[in-house]
């Protein structure tokens, strides 16, 4: 039997044995495969797959990513993104430079070395996260500088392995962690505010985690989450 998927007519493999429902599912080399009972027409299996159309497809594409690393064998590192597992390959290039598309996180490299793959990681893992940042502290420039009248902070971004934010009150500036790039963006989320809130109470007291809570009720799952 075939199907027109994606506007291209693909074959489907139907075993049928001994059971109740219609299972389909999509092998590794992409093939739609159909297991069903021996009772189960074809007008009903279509049905089930034509419904599926658009997770037929998007399982395809995933197994072609991962066929297509498996094939060039840059099957490198897997690396977390914004809390996503991403699968690392390595292209030669004229300029060091990081793409993220769906699974795959692609490196382009002048020469593949470590230093270059870790500065270009830094680097733009750097702007990723300052990008949502400051797309991200509006809430906190009102609540608590604007508030209290406090100057807006500069916010900046630095390799650190200790800590995941630094402020500097009397600076008006807060350095947060390139490293934040592995966690969801809710753990960056959480560093933030808890920066900002040094500017209201200078240490660690319940006093300061009574502001942090006051804005974000669920800090300390986000904070979980950084251990
Ligand atoms: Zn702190």
């Amino acid at each position: 039997m075939d199907v027109l998927i994606g506007g291209v007519s693909q074959p489907v493999t139907i075993t049928r044995k001994r059971m109740k429902n219609i299972n389909l599912r999509i092998s590794k080399d992409g093939m739609i495969q159909i297991s069903c009972p021996h009772y189960a027409s074809e007008a009903e299996i279509k049905r089930l797959i034509y419904m599926n159309e658009a997770w037929i497809l998007e399982q395809q594409l995933r197994r072609k990513q991962e066929n297509e690393i498996n094939r060039e064998g840059v099957n490198g590192p897997v690396l977390y993104w914004l809390g996503e597992k991403k699968y690392v390959r390595y292209l030669p290039a004229k300029r060091d430079s990081l793409t993220v598309d769906g699974d795959i996180l692609t490196f382009y490299l002048k020469e593949e070395t470590d230093e270059r793959i870790e500065q270009t990681f830094r680097k733009v893992a750097a702007k990723e996260i300052l990008r949502l940042a400051e797309e991200r502290r509006g809430a906190w420039d009102a609540l608590i500088c604007h508030a209290h009248g406090l100057p807006l902070p500069e916010i900046t971004m630095r390799y650190m392995t200790s800590r995941w934010g630094v402020c500097y009150p009397r600076k008006a500036k807060i350095t947060l962690s390139t490293r934040l790039i592995h966690y969801p963006v809710e753990c960056m989320e959480y560093v933030l505010l808890h920066e900002y809130a040094h500017f209201l109470v200078q240490n660690h007291s319940p006093a300061f985690y009574a502001v942090i809570a006051q804005y974000m009720p669920d800090y300390k799952e986000r904070r979980k989450r950084l251990k």
